[in-house]
């Protein structure tokens, strides 16, 4: 069934687009499955596109073969969100061999101020110190137990601190060096490995020479219900990918996946040309081009399920729900 509909004419008139986050530098892929695979594991998906003989094209050239109706069968496109030192580090290198277009979705903020990423690096410390229990009168008089719900409440406790206080970046990156000496944690290692970080600009330009395909993510990873905000995030996003090598970017993908009935017009009028979000489906020639559905891959996606999405076959079955409903992992920047 899956290799009839993969060179079927109904598959032939769609695309799909595959959606990735990080690549584990250590045991990223242990603390959070739905947005960190392993190299062995990417380098087993990729042997699956290479096997089924899909044709992975670049993004924006397989955007256009759809509306010309000149797609070749079997046609996927591949995605990266963020844009993590990780992609460069280690999926890159893993890709580079297989020689597929590859479009990194890149936020800017944490590219100029190069130090982790506050949210899930919260997180990720958090997950390091488990099963001990963090007291810190700071985030609250009663210790937080480090199980999987007391580390969501001081996660939460985190967050909380540093919207109450408008902390600046810098001031959430001392939050996070105060928390990992609260958890007794080897920090200083974690920082050299460079587990939630952006990739720096030098990093960015090797990859554009190596032919990788950088566009929109906003510059703070966030999305505005106020138009003037939305498309300073846009522009602002394009003026740091422009200082890097990236004159016209104009593709876009919504950060954490969120979007508004708003969002399509407002990122038309600004001339861009097409946005991905996190629901999961192929792309059709009805299908809005600012609501692109994709297939966020994950470890947890057996190979049967995903070999069906690249048949086109799970999405016409009724399928399960797909963790994760979104591609949240950087949260919001201070202005
Ligand atoms: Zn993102």
């Amino acid at each position: 069934m899956n290799a009839l509909l993969l060179s079927s004419s109904w598959r032939r008139n769609r695309l799909l687009v595959l959606c990735y986050h990080g690549t584990s530098i250590d045991d990223e892929h242990l603390w959070n499955s739905s947005f960190y695979v392993t190299p062995q594991w990417l380098q087993r998906r990729l042997e699956i596109l290479q096997e089924t003989r899909c044709q992975v094209l670049p993004l924006g050239e397989a955007l256009q073969r759809l509306e010309n109706g000149t797609l070749p069968p079997r046609a996927v496109a591949i995605t990266y969100d963020d844009g993590t030192h990780d992609f460069y580090r280690r999926a890159y290198p893993v890709l580079k061999p297989f020689g597929f277009p590859v479009t990194v979705y890149l936020t800017t903020y944490y590219c100029g101020f190069n130090r982790p990423v506050f949210d899930p690096m919260c997180d990720y410390l958090l997950w390091k110190a488990r099963p001990q229990t963090l007291h810190w009168p700071r985030l609250r008089s009663l210790p937080f137990t480090l199980d999987d719900a007391g580390r969501a409440q001081a996660g939460l406790a985190l967050r909380g601190l540093a919207n109450r206080e408008s902390m600046t970046g810098q001031q959430k990156d001392q939050l996070l060096t105060a928390l990992a000496g609260q958890l007794n944690l080897d920090y200083p290692s974690i920082l050299a490995q460079r587990i939630l970080h952006i990739m720096t600009p030098g990093e960015v330009r090797e990859i554009l020479h190596g032919g990788i395909d950088v566009q929109l993510h906003t510059h703070r990873h966030r999305v505005s219900n106020m138009r003037e905000r939305f498309l300073r995030e846009i522009d602002d996003n394009r003026h740091a990918l422009a200082a890097l090598g990236v004159p016209a970017a104009s593709h876009f993908c919504y950060p954490g996946g969120f979007y508004l009935p708003e969002f399509p017009g407002w990122l038309q009028a600004a001339g861009i040309r097409s946005a991905t979000t996190c629901q999961v489906d192929l792309i059709s020639r009805n299908s809005n081009p600012f609501l692109l559905p994709r297939l966020v891959d994950h470890m947890n996606l057996s190979e049967t399920e995903f070999t069906s999405w690249l048949s086109g076959l799970a999405g016409i079955l009724p399928h399960r729900p797909m963790p994760p409903a979104t591609g949240q992992l950087i949260e919001d920047q201070p202005q």
